[in-house]
């Protein structure tokens, strides 16, 4: 059974199952690739962009959203690759499992990738995305990686873009929170020698989620520096949003946090001497003017938060460096801080390593240069401030 098919059925999740028309029937009535094309026009005009009408649907308790899958958005966007037809045009279907056999390469030998992103409601009263091209780029650039074929970065943009459109009603009131988008990328086919799949599915589902810091408020984190395992070597895949990436991490992670820690910084694999950067997020450091963030060789995941707080340090007057920073040096900064889509900005209270704990601020206190860089960015990406770099994009 083809998975557009699957798809088709699952748009009629009140229906009988047996009532549902045969493959056959579909095929003759419709043709996938027009399904397809209609669906998503069809389904992205139905919701209700008006302001204060469209957050009827969603019976959604914004005032305590966390981060997780308590409110997952009503639709999701699925795409599926073959060698004889490329990509779909996609279409969004209701929330639900994907169809998969044993088989399935991802399932086996872990052909995925991922992506990251967030929708806002944003001060001029439109839902907006923040530099979507941008993860468009590395999710292309991460099918490379994992020899899966490439969604073309306009289908990535537009794919996004439906799947928040048709979900406006998950959208939380500026300052409550986000529609955190996920894209991801899987060999879905199936395949028993190692090889690469081949068959593949494209899909973005959403769940509206909490600000990570109340009201703006940086509460600062512990970390820990990890010396008995590295996040990645030169030549891997660390600078790949890759499923492959993450699991192996959890390990220190939730030792970490049975320590009291937040979370771990990890060292670079060759010398044990150098940054690289936290389980999920970038890292910068501090000193006077001077803000340092460990390059991109390859094992660093090139954040698009890491990019634009590089740019608007620098516009602000900071001397910013992409440049190694040893274990030793980010023991004696000013100010340590962590960047990611989630987090936006997070401020270090302090850091951990053989045993000696550094303070860099006092008790549930942000530090000065971690909040300014949250409140310029939040400010951007909310539109409150002028958008001088062209990164916030509107939904509709
Ligand atoms: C996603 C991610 C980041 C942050 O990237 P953003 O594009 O800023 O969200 C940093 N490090 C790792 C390992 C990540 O997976």
């Amino acid at each position: 059974m083809s998975l557009g098919f699957r798809l088709w059925q699952n748009l009629l999740p009140t229906m009988n199952r047996s009532l549902a028309p045969s493959k056959a029937q579909c095929l003759r009535r419709c043709g996938a690739a027009n399904i397809a094309r209609t669906r998503l026009h069809t389904i992205a005009a139905a919701a209700a962009p008006v302001a204060g009408e469209r957050r009827a649907k969603a019976n959604i308790d914004w005032d305590s959203l966390g981060f997780g899958l308590k409110d997952v958005a009503a639709t999701m966007y699925v795409a599926e690759w073959t060698p004889e037809k490329g990509w779909d045009s996609g279409k969004l279907v209701p929330y639900g499992p994907l169809n998969m056999m044993p088989s399935a390469q991802v399932l086996n030998y872990g052909q995925a990738i991922f992506e990251g992103m967030k929708a806002q409601e944003s001060a001029k009263g439109r839902v907006v995305l923040f530099r979507p091209d941008q993860n468009a780029a590395r999710f292309k650039a991460g099918a490379a990686r994992m020899s899966m074929p490439s969604v073309p970065e306009d289908q990535f943009v537009e794919a996004v873009r439906a799947t928040v459109e048709n979900n406006l009603d998950y959208v939380p009131p500026m300052g409550k929170g986000s529609l955190y988008l996920r894209p991801l990328l899987m060999g879905t086919g199936p395949i028993l020698g190692l090889g690469p799949a081949p068959a593949y599915t494209f899909a973005i589902f959403a769940a509206a989620v909490g600000a990570y810091f109340k009201g703006g408020q940086l509460t600062p984190i512990d970390l820990i520096v990890e010396e008995r395992f590295h996040r990645a070597a030169p030549g891997g895949m660390g600078g790949t949003k890759a499923a492959g990436n993450y699991s192996p991490v959890l390990v220190t992670q939730l030792e970490a946090k049975k320590n009291g820690f937040a979370d771990v910084v990890y060292l670079d694999a060759k010398t044990d001497t150098y940054l690289e950067e936290v389980s999920s997020c970038n890292i910068f450091v501090v000193k006077g003017k001077t803000i340092k963030t460990p390059p991109l060789s390859g094992t660093i995941l090139p954040g698009v938060t890491r990019r634009s707080i590089i740019e608007l340090a620098r516009s602000r007057g900071y001397d910013v460096q992409e440049a190694a920073v040893s274990v030793h040096e980010a023991m004696e900064a000013d100010e340590i801080f962590t960047t990611g889509t989630a987090v936006v900005v997070s401020s270090v209270g302090s850091m951990t390593y053989r045993g000696n704990k550094k303070a860099y601020t006092a008790p549930g206190q942000a530090g000065p240069v971690a909040l300014e860089m949250y409140s310029a960015l939040t400010d951007i990406q909310t539109e409150k401030a002028d958008d001088k770099f062209s990164w916030v994009y509107p939904v509709k």
